[in-house]
């Protein structure tokens, strides 16, 4: 079976949402592809507190599934489809998911980025509850308290900044014995009195309590490499900061990316080199990684894609 639309946004998250809604309102009658996990990384958190329009924290599965009605309400369609394959040397562009074939004459791609974690055990069970890949995001949770950050490049260095001015003390787990970081970041780092440095040590384990029906973070079970003995560092929150890995393995020597495998669109803008395509949210945008600016980037691709069809197929309008 080969599906067609106008356009295809590939991506059921804050981005591929936004831009659903922008399209959808615009006539395009867009078709929205939400792979396996719709609604996004927001669906495997808790609060969220950041997300404009809300008094009070909301749930991270409940702000997406709102996203989605507001998108189906205004005529979007969304399949549950993931891509496997993509040619976009091709017009109409045409993608290959497990269900069916689809073509399309735009495309949005908003397919998101995933953080690397440590795979410890305990992390994945006390992540929301404790475990964090996100300071701006959960670091005002931990307002007076004790966080540790896992890694030693400018990521881990940047959460550790973000986290000192507003944790009580920051410890920065690093396995080796000197930063990967821009030095201009570490000498900021040495200058901050409520931070200091584990250096040659691994995190082996997250440990928690039962705290009620919920999960609650005691402990990282770290080990000096050295010494070899593990001991419980007692934090209230953890930050893993080894780095992201964007979903962009279908673009691969179709669209230029950077080293980490992240898309370039025009500067300011969501177009990418193959006109007709864009990109918005965390599949480009290696700094923010926010919800707000994947709907934000995802709200421009829409727009810059219905400007794009009306000038370059008219007579498809
Ligand atoms: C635990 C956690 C907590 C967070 N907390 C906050 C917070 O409090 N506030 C905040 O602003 N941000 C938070 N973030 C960051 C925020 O979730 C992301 O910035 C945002 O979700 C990015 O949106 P996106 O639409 O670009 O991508 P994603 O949310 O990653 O969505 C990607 C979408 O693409 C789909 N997809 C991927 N590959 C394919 C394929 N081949 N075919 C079809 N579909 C595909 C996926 O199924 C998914 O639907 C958090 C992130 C995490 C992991």
């Amino acid at each position: 079976m080969e599906r067609r639309a106008r356009i295809i946004i590939l991506g059921g998250g804050p981005a591929g949402l936004t831009a659903a809604i922008y399209a959808a309102r615009a006539g395009l009658r867009p078709l929205l592809l939400a792979g396996l996990q719709p609604g996004g990384q927001l669906t495997t958190t808790t609060e969220v507190e950041n997300f404009p329009g809300f008094a009070s924290p909301v749930q991270g599965p409940w702000l997406m599934a709102q996203m989605q009605a507001q998108a189906e309400l205004v005529g979007a369609e969304i399949a549950c489809d993931s891509v496997h394959a993509a040619d976009l040397s091709v017009r109409p562009f045409r993608l290959e998911g497990d269900a069916a074939a689809y073509r399309c004459e735009a495309l949005v791609i908003a397919t998101g980025a995933k953080a690397r974690w440590l795979g410890v055990p305990g992390e994945s069970a006390l992540s929301g509850y404790g475990v964090s890949a996100c300071a701006t995001c959960d670091g005002f949770f931990y307002r007076g308290k004790s966080v540790a950050v896992v890694g030693g490049g400018n990521t881990a260095v940047e959460e550790a900044l973000y986290l000192s001015s507003l944790a009580a003390e920051v410890t920065l787990i690093h396995r080796r014995d000197t930063l990967r970081c821009e030095r201009i970041l570490g000498d900021r780092l040495a200058a901050r009195p409520n931070v200091r440095v584990l250096w040659n040590h691994v995190v082996e384990a997250v440990v928690g309590d039962a705290q009620g029906e919920r999960p609650a973070l005691r402990a990282a079970l770290v080990r000096d490499l050295a010494a070899g003995t593990p001991r419980e560092l007692p934090v209230d929150g953890l930050f893993v900061a080894i780095g992201h890995a964007p979903e962009t393995g279908l673009f691969r020597n179709q669209l230029p990316m950077d080293d980490a495998g992240y898309l370039l669109t025009v500067p300011g803008r969501t177009a990418t080199a193959v006109p007709g395509v864009f990109a918005a949210g965390d599949v480009q945008d290696p700094v923010f990684r926010q919800a707000v600016t994947a709907a934000g980037s995802g709200c421009m691709a829409a727009l810059e894609a219905e400007r794009w069809l009306a000038a370059a197929l008219p007579a498809a309008a």
